[in-house]
């Protein structure tokens, strides 16, 4: 079973979202489980301190190299099988369907979230260099911690499983599994506010409709992403078509 073992100082905040919808009915359904660790379960000092004063001029606070090490190794003890081990950071590597893919077809993912100012950079070097530890980003901008971009990843890890999402096919022609924004969607009425559903979705040929949803996805990455589009045009990625 695909798993995910979340290390946090807020372990309280899971399964949260993950509970609802495609994941919840997962995890209830044994398609894939979900386990925290305690990163202060790991403290040794009687303050059960996990952060200390970062060395340098720098105001903020830094978790420690010891403890996060020890929550590391125990997780990793505990997990059947061969995990990504991977660090939420604002620094990482920006997630991609095509990792996340990875992640999915793998054994699961033991992710660490950072709080604070983050992690002693040693202790991330030492588990990249020992366990090939990777770092991974949700996006260019700063949360306060782990925990909403770990929600983020393994929703998206989750769905992906087999008989998570009940039709496979409506996640083929999804945005960016074919390296594309995905092409306007619509649902009864036909008209809504003097607004028509396109003609030609009503009109039953199927291969037309396909032609005419690919011309449409096409545009609108051509408009709003032009770096997926010059990568698309190129036939640099992967399963895209080249033009
Ligand atoms: N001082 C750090 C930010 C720390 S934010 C810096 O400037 O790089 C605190 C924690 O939130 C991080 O350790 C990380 O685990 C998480 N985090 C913040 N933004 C993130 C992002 N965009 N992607 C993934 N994790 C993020």
């Amino acid at each position: 079973m695909w798993r995910a073992s979340v290390l946090t100082l807020f372990p309280e905040m899971f399964p949260g979202p993950l509970a609802y919808s495609l994941s919840g009915k997962g995890l209830r359904n044994n398609v894939w489980s979900l386990t925290t660790v305690q990163i202060r379960d790991f403290t040794t000092d009687k303050h059960r301190s996990v952060d200390d004063t970062c060395y340098g001029p720098n105001a903020g606070m830094i978790m420690k190299a010891d403890v996060v090490d020890s929550a590391l190794r125990y997780a990793l003890a505990d997990f059947a099988g061969k995990p990504h081990i991977l660090y939420m950071s604002p620094r990482g590597v920006s997630l991609k369907q095509k990792t996340v893919h990875t992640f999915a077809q793998s054994d699961g993912i033991i992710v660490l979230c950072g709080r604070y100012e983050g992690v002693d950079d040693r202790v991330i070097e030492y588990w990249r260099e020992s366990h090939g530890l990777l770092e991974v980003s949700v996006g260019d901008y700063i949360l306060s911690g782990g925990e909403i971009a770990a929600f983020a990843l393994i929703d998206a890890c989750v769905r992906l499983l087999p008989s998570v999402v009940g039709n496979e096919v409506s996640l083929d022609c999804e945005t960016f599994e074919l390296d594309l924004l995905e092409f306007p969607q619509y649902t009864k009425p036909c008209v809504w506010r003097g607004k028509s559903v396109p003609e030609i979705l009503l009109s039953g040929d199927h291969k037309r409709i396909a032609e005419w949803q690919k011309r449409e996805a096409e545009k609108i990455t051509e408009l709003r992403r032009p770096d997926l589009w010059e990568a698309y045009v190129s036939g640099s990625c992967g399963n895209g078509t080249k033009k």
